[in-house]
């Protein structure tokens, strides 16, 4: 693949919650395409007493780092838990990628995130029903699993695919032996590397685990994250 055309996701840390004594990242995944720059997924901006009860957070937001956010074209949503929204207010006027499901059931299920985040002023949700290539060699793709309306982002860079999951994984051990069937679709892709919101580094077919990399215990119930 020609270099200039090539396309890019770089991970950026935007809070760190605390789940258990243990430090939680929430990353976004920043895609850089020839025809545009895709946010997927936009952590969080500012405080709310759930999330503080629940994770006691640390945030890092994209509007008060040297983050580019009027530079971004396209906005994706893997779900809509308030870890993964709460930034989409920054992006009124432009287009938000979220698969119909996911936007039905943030609205009808109690609990299920910080409504407000959701439907904050001017956003401009694109739902989505099923698989769409959002620009040519990026895919969005249903993964249910860790909530029925999540999605993946699939990019191709040329040899074997990159996935950005959202929380389709939310730890190494979940990709290592998949369970649902968004993980068992991740496995399927064959990914060269898989990019997940709470671990800082993606996961890679084969590779050797760290133990906190690897765990699959306590976070079996941060249907939160
Ligand atoms: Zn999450």
């Amino acid at each position: 693949m020609n270099a200039d055309r090539a396309i890019t996701v770089t991970p950026i840390l935007v809070a760190d919650l605390h789940v258990e004594g243990e430090v939680m990242p929430v990353c976004v995944h920043v895609i850089d395409h020839p025809d545009g720059r895709v946010l997927v997924d936009t952590g969080m901006t500012k405080m709310h007493p759930a999330v503080v009860a629940a994770f006691d957070p640390h945030l890092y937001p994209l509007s008060e780092s040297d983050f580019d956010v009027a530079g971004i074209d396209f906005v994706v949503n893997t779900h809509l838990h308030a870890d993964h929204c709460g930034g989409n207010h920054l992006f009124a006027g432009r287009p938000i990628y979220v698969q119909r499901r996911e936007l039905d059931d943030a609205h009808s299920e109690e609990d299920y995130t910080i409504r407000e985040w959701v439907d904050a002023p001017g956003l401009q949700y694109v739902p989505v029903d099923g698989e769409l290539e959002l620009l040519p060699g990026i895919r969005l793709v249903p993964a249910p699993g860790h909530t029925p309306g999540s999605q993946i982002v699939v990019v191709e860079t040329g040899g074997r695919p990159v996935v950005i999951c959202g929380d389709t994984a939310v730890w190494f051990g979940e990709l290592d032996e998949p369970r649902t069937e968004g993980q068992r679709q991740i496995r399927a892709l064959d990914p060269e590397k898989v990019w997940l919101a709470h671990v800082h580094e993606p996961w890679r077919p084969g590779a050797t685990r760290t133990e906190s990399q690897g765990r699959d215990d306590a976070r079996d119930g941060a249907t939160a994250g």
